[in-house]
């Protein structure tokens, strides 16, 4: 019976609406948390693993030795290498391929490196419109390489 009065009472004065209300009034004039993406970006984790790139010496060699470990370790065997011995004795690949739809951004690869030669860039920005496309090359990651060495160098130094 008292719960049926008091079901009236709440009905009759809309005191649903006028609490819904009042979130609504004591959220109008706090600063928007709503991100307006691409304009507006959040900050990235220092740990956040993106599109990968493939680095180089001072000097511009290769820093892959094509030891196979990153192909070895990756978990969704999205890693292909293909090796050549060259004529100063040294290893270098042939064909480093990364299968993106595979690749599950785990980071095994660049911790398995010996040399830092693999890294996740912070690049997180990137699509396909064929499905080939789907596969980074050794071409590819080089040029991401050399693009973002000066921001892989800084990271390095925040984390260190
Ligand atoms: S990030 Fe993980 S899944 Fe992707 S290529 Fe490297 S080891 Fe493989
Ligand atoms: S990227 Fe590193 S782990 Fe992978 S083959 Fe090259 S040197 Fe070896």
């Amino acid at each position: 019976m008292l719960n049926n009065i008091k079901s009236i009472l709440k009905s009759f004065f809309l005191l649903e609406i006028f609490k819904g209300l009042s979130i609504t009034g004591k959220n109008l004039f706090k600063k928007p948390i709503t991100v307006q993406y691409p304009e507006e970006k959040t900050p990235q984790s220092h740990r956040f693993r993106g599109l990968h790139a493939l680095r180089k010496y001072p000097n511009g060699e290769e820093r892959c030795i094509g030891c196979k470990l990153c192909e070895a370790v990756c978990p969704a065997l999205a890693i292909t290498i293909d090796t050549e011995m060259r004529k100063d004795g040294t290893r270098r690949t042939t064909k480093y391929d990364i299968d993106l739809f595979k690749c599950v951004y785990c980071g095994f690869c660049e911790e398995s490196c010996p040399v830092d030669a693999i890294v996740e860039t912070k690049i997180f920005e990137f699509h396909f419109e064929d499905k080939n496309e789907k596969i980074i090359t050794k071409k590819e990651l080089l040029k991401i390489g050399d693009l973002y060495e000066k921001e892989e160098i800084k990271d390095r130094a925040n984390i260190n």
